[in-house]
């Protein structure tokens, strides 16, 4: 049996899997999709103390692979289904059929963006539709775009975006933004970059793909018609728990329970990283919750709690 399955290959399961090597313990990372998770996709990081930057996520996430590559952690490439069992051993199932025994599991499944449920929006996702910038912001050189959103990721990507294209609409449903001072500063001083407050978008309009967006204030109820070629969506997050763990206690979010040591009321089960309940979902604290989780799984696996 496996002593430790870390699910998710994202900051905090690969610090996870730093942490959890170093201590001796033989553990595998089970990732879905590709290593990096949610920041693979950011031109620039400038926040990851130790890093100055700016760093992509790309080459930043090459680093964190090399230090786990260093320890002989193998990332096996499935998508888990589902996590059962008892204080003996934990089943971890995924998508393929297979499965593997395991003592303990660290849940590292993160998040991904959030939709607007517009009308039409599902129609335009790849046709005019975007969730990151830096992937497809190439896509709509000089042309008008819309940001929907108002905290760090918008306002990043807009700064982003603002080199690259005609004008952005930034389009927020309050009247003021929740992104940091900074981020607020530099896009308030960029020309390109316009502001349409207390505005939501209700239908995405287009033949083939996005050509406009039917608009209404959240003050007054009034309508509106804004021709762009393109979306990028930051409204949010959605964590990425409830398919496969439903034992395990979420709020009403969906986003996992975990006390300080990252333990769920499952024992030998622990949760790291933007899927749990958090006051801040960054690299940073990705990363120090992976450490935590694999500190606990080692004094889960010594008999320690
Ligand atoms: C555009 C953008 C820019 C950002 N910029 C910054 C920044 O500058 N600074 C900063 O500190 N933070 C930034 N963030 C936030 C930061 O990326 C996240 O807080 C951090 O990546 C969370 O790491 P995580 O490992 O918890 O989750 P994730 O990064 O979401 O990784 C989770 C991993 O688990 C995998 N997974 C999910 N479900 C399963 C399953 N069922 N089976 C197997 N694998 C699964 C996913 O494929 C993914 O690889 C940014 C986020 C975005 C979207």
């Amino acid at each position: 049996m496996l002593q430790l399955a870390i699910i998710g290959g994202g900051v905090a399961g690969l610090s996870a899997a730093i942490y959890a090597a170093r201590y001796g313990i033989e553990c595998k990372i089970f990732e879905q999709k590709a290593a990096g998770g949610q920041i693979i996709v950011s031109a620039n990081v400038e926040n990851y103390p130790g890093v100055p930057g700016p760093i992509s996520g790309f080459d930043l996430i090459q680093n964190f692979e090399k230090q786990v590559k260093s320890l002989n952690v193998p990332m096996l490439y499935k998508n888990c289904i589902n996590i059962r069992g008892n204080s003996d051993g934990k089943t971890v199932e995924f998508d393929d059929g297979s499965q593997i025994e395991a003592k303990a599991v660290i849940i590292a499944t993160g998040a991904s963006p959030r939709k607007l449920n517009a009308k039409n929006e599902a129609k335009f996702i790849g046709r005019g539709i975007s969730f990151c910038a830096t992937c497809d912001g190439f896509f709509f050189k000089g042309k008008d775009v819309a940001v929907v959103g108002g905290g760090d990721s918008a306002i990043d990507e807009s700064l982003f975006l603002s080199k690259l294209v005609n004008k952005i609409y930034v389009i927020h449903r309050r009247d003021q933004l929740r992104a940091s001072k900074i981020l607020q500063e530099k896009a308030f001083n960029t020309p390109n970059i316009k502001f349409l407050w207390s505005t939501v978008v209700e239908t995405v309009n287009g033949e083939q793909k996005v050509e406009s967006l039917a608009l209404k204030s959240t003050k007054d109820g009034s309508s509106s018609i804004l021709k762009v070629d393109g979306v990028f969506i930051y409204i949010g997050l959605i964590p990425a728990s409830k398919d496969f763990c439903p034992p395990i206690l979420d709020d009403k979010q969906g986003y996992i329970v975990t006390d300080s040591r990252m333990s769920t009321n499952i024992k030998g089960v622990f949760a790291a990283g933007d899927v749990r309940v958090s006051p801040l979902k960054q690299l940073i604290t990705a990363a120090s919750d992976g450490a935590v989780a694999a500190d606990s799984v080692n004094r889960y696996l010594i008999g320690l709690s």
